[in-house]
Order: structure tokens, then C-alpha cells, then sequence
């Protein structure tokens, strides 16, 4: 839990945001002056989000007569108890030198804070909002705290400069886990006569981190060949005379000036092998992998595909959060493609139903063909691992989705579904505030996650979906 503070000037209409925050009429309104307060602190809520508000506005009637006085008390105490500020301006009114001064003072003191452009719904208010822009905090987030507008994106803009402490030390990891469930879309098998529609558009999503792939499969599927032919270099030994070990298990690359780091589980497997015995897929192995990497490239062999190893393994990166990417390797050994990629695309879909839209692309590893959509996919999923929906666009989905196909009653009483967010990335996680999470049908999860994965284009990544009780 954080605690918030709404600094501004009298009458932006912090009480009224205060109100809505806080759930109930405690704050003053700023036209009613000459009550005295003592500065309070109240549980507040904003969707998913629990924090204490610092009662601010109650500070505008005592400490000084004059407005610069209160202004400075009202900010000095923010700065130094809130971890997030709300620095709130009347966008109808404009930018006043007020609101620059103690920007400032804000932005200097480094703490999280979020430009709230309120009585946005007002005629005018659209040239304040600009104006808002050189008071340095950021681009302002448009809100009538009085008519409920803009209230789910200032949601968003609090947890984009909290990032995870809006949720608390013990929140969403735990209980994203906890009813996870999977689905399904179109699977994207891209063969050699199939362009990826997607493939021009190779999105800009860059951590400026190394993106790390770790590359898993069942021996002799042709990992290390594949890393080699990648990295352009004799990085790892393959072949009858395997066996000598390497320093490093992974492999800095770049790739169309990406920077990358690869994973492969043939290096350290060979380190700890046992001389003369049939190589086995080590799940601990792979696991590792699975976890060092955001994207993970599972190689099946194309002549022998859908093997029991090779479907364990998708489901550990799923499990894992992971997101996954099939290679169908050695497809110069593959004489009838077409019926076998056909073959391919109809048990990808049935055999791998938890993630639709699974993207897969045949490769040979030996003969350096298939590498670069292979990697176009990766970037595309790594994307996708990595979207965030706006809370107001989940919400204004859901209202249709209620609309039209409302949660099933059980013994009798409805189910309620309040709203939603989107509380994780990396895979996309979100929570349902519902009447009744006991009572919620997987069935419906599941028509929610498909929702989910259509409406907002998520194929072949996990969703999870939590379902909390809206108190
Ligand atoms: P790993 O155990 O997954 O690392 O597999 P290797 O890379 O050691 O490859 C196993 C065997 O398959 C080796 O004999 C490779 O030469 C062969 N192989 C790997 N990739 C291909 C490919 O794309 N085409 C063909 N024809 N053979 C391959």
C-alpha cells in the first residue's frame, strides 16, 4: 500500500477528487472556507488500487494567511510523506504562475508524480491542458473529478510512475497465479508458402535491455546446429563428438540491431553428461532456461513432431509465463510439405489449445533457412508479452461484453462484474472485481480470456485472468 497526496491550488477541485477517492464526503469543499482542520489521512481506493489519501485541502485553512503560505505547507507535507503526488490544475482556468511555482517545487523533489488536468469536460479546457505541458510533470491526464471522466486512465497514470509498489508487497504475483486460466485463437504456422501478414510490421517495443531468448526442445531436435548457424560461429559443439563442455550458457547476438541474449540448455547438458549414455531431456534444464528467458523458442523436429516431450515442454513456458515461439526444424528434410505443414497447423491448434495464436515457423537450423521469420516472430510475441490495455478501454469492452453476454446466474442470484484491469505485463495479467468469485464458471473466465486475446490482439501468449471479490 502507498500513500497519495492531491497538491493544487484552492478550487482546482481536489475535495471533489478527494471525495471519490476516499468514497465518502470527509473533505471540505475549497468554496467553503474558514473551517479549520487538523491534517487526516483516510483509506483510499481507486479500482484495484488500496492507499491512504493525505487529507491536503483540509491544510488550505490553517498555517498562513496567505495562498503562497498554504500552498507551500500543502506541498511540503506531500513531498515528504505521499509516494505519489497528484499535482492537480483547472484546465479551464489555465496554467496560473501558482501552478508553475509549485510545479516546480514537485518536479524538483524527484517524487513519482502525476499531472491531473481537471474540469476537463469543460468548454475551454483543451488549450489549459496544453498549457499544462510546460509545467514539466509530464503529459497531463485529463479528468472531471466531478462527473467521473477520466477517473480509470488516472488509475493507469498512477501505476505507470509507481509501477509495482501501486500494488503492494503481497498482491498480483501470488494471486495472479492463482486461477490461472488458458485459451485459445488462430494459430500462426508460417511456412514457406505462407507470408506472415505481421511481418512488415516488426514492432518498436525495446526494453533497450537484451532481449533473452532461451532455445528448448528434446535432444537431437537441433538446438546447438540452430544456435550456431545464429551466432555465425562454431560456439558450440554438436554432432557424434559431443561432449565437450563450454564456459558460458549464454550467447550474446544481435540481431537486425537488436541486442540479444541466448539461452540453450545443449551447453549445460553436455557439461554434465555422462559419457556413453542416451542423452534425455532434462526438465530441470529446460525449466532454467525457460526462466532466464522472455521469449522462448521450443525446436521441434519437423520429422518427428508432437512428441509427448516436446507438448510437456510448451506447457512448462506457459506455465512458466513465458512466451513461446514453436521452430519446426529440418524442413529440408520434409519432401510433401504442403500436406505436412497442413498436418502441422491442425495438431498445433489441437494439441496446444492454451495458447492460440501460437506462432510457429519451419526452419532448418543446418541450412540457415527460416532464421529471420523465426525471429520476426519473436520480436512479435515478445510485443504482445509486453502489451498493456488502458483500464478504460477494458472497461468499455467489458460493458459490451455484459451487455451482451452477462455472467450466468447460479442458485438462483446473478453474478456481478464490476470493471477490470490489466494489473501485470510480461505475461498480461488481469483482475475481475466480481460479486462472487467462488461462483464464476471457468467457462466464463475462459470466454473472457478468448475476449481478451481477440479483442485486444494477445495471440500465443498466457493470460491470466484473477477474479477478486468487489467489496
Ligand atoms: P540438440 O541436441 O537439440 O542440440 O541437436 P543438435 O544441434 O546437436 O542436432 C542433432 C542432429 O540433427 C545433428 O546431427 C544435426 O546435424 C542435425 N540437424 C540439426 N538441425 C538440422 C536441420 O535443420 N536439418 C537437418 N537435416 N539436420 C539437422
Amino acid at each position: 500500500s502507498f500513500t497519495l497526496a492531491i497538491v493544487g491550488r484552492p478550487n482546482v477541485g481536489k475535495s471533489t477528487l478527494f471525495n471519490r477517492l476516499v468514497g465518502r464526503k470527509l473533505a471540505l469543499v475549497d468554496d467553503m472556507p474558514g473551517v479549520t482542520r487538523d491534517r487526516r489521512v483516510h483509506d483510499g481506493k481507486l479500482y484495484d488500487l488500496k492507499f491512504s489519501v493525505i487529507d491536503t485541502a483540509g491544510l488550505e485553512e490553517v498555517g498562513s494567511d496567505t495562498l503562497e503560505g498554504r500552498m507551500r505547507a500543502q506541498t511540503e507535507i506531500a513531498i515528504a510523506e505521499a509516494d505519489v503526488i497528484l499535482f492537480m490544475i483547472d484546465a479551464k482556468a489555465g496554467i496560473t504562475p501558482t501552478d508553475v511555482t509549485f510545479g516546480d517545487l514537485v518536479r524538483k523533489s524527484g517524487k513519482p508524480v502525476v499531472l491531473v488536468a481537471n474540469k476537463s469536460e469543460a468548454r475551454g479546457a483543451e488549450a489549459g491542458m496544453y498549457d499544462a505541458y510546460r509545467l514539466g510533470l509530464g503529459e497531463p491526464c485529463p479528468v472531471s473529478a466531478e462527473h467521473g471522466q477520466g477517473i480509470p486512465d488516472l488509475r493507469d497514470a498512477i501505476v505507470a510512475v509507481l509501477g509495482e509498489r501501486a500494488f503492494g508487497p503481497d498482491e498480483d504475483d501470488a494471486e495472479a497465479e492463482e486461477r490461472p486460466v488458458v485459451s485459445t485463437s488462430e494459430t500462426t504456422l508460417i511456412g514457406d508458402d505462407i507470408e506472415d501478414p505481421d511481418a512488415d510490421d516488426i514492432p518498436a517495443y525495446d526494453t533497450g535491455k537484451p532481449l533473452k531468448i532461451a532455445i528448448i526442445g528434446r535432444p537431437n531436435a537441433g538446438k546447438s546446429t540452430l544456435i550456431n548457424t545464429m551466432v555465425g560461429e562454431e560456439r558450440l559443439l554438436t554432432g557424434p563428438e559431443a561432449g565437450i563442455t563450454r564456459d558460458s550458457i549464454s550467447v550474446d547476438w544481435e540481431w537486425n540491431g537488436r541486442r540479444i541474449k541466448l539461452f540453450d540448455t545443449a551447453g549445460m547438458r553436455r557439461k554434465s553428461r555422462v559419457q556413453g549414455k542416451l542423452e534425455k531431456l532434462s526438465v530441470s534444464d529446460a525449466l532454467h532456461a525457460i526462466r532466464f528467458a522472455e521469449v522462448v523458442i521450443i525446436v521441434f523436429d519437423a520429422t518427428i513432431p508432437f512428441e509427448k516431450q516436446d507438448l510437456q515442454l510448451v506447457d512448462l513456458i506457459v506455465r512458466e509465463g513465458r512466451a513461446p515461439v514453436i521452430a519446426f526444424n529440418k524442413w529440408d528434410l520434409i519432401e510433401n510439405r504442403q500436406e505436412v505443414l497442413a498436418d502441422l497447423r491442425e495438431k498445433t491448434e489441437r494439441l496446444l489449445p492454451q495458447v492460440r495464436g501460437l506462432r510457429a515457423v519451419t526452419i532448418s537450423g543446418e541450412m540457415g533457412q527460416g532464421i529471420d521469420k523465426l525471429m520476426e516472430s519473436v520480436l512479435l510475441t515478445h510485443e504482445v508479452w509486453n502489451r498493456r490495455v488502458s483500464t478504460g478501454r477494458l472497461n468499455r469492452w467489458l460493458e459490451g461484453v455484459l451487455a451482451h453476454h452477462p455472467p450466468p446466474a447460479v442458485s438462483g442470484r446473478r453474478l456481478k462484474i464490476k470493471y477490470m484491469t490489466q494489473v501485470k505485463t510480461r505475461p498480461p495479467g488481469f483482475i475481475v472485481s466480481c460479486s462472487r468469485p467462488d461462483a464464476m464458471p471457468q467457462s466464463y473466465v475462459r470466454y473472457l480470456i478468448n475476449g481478451l486475446r481477440e479483442t485486444f490482439q494477445m495471440p500465443g501468449v498466457p493470460i491470466r485472468l484473477s477474479l477478486r471479490t468487489s467489496d
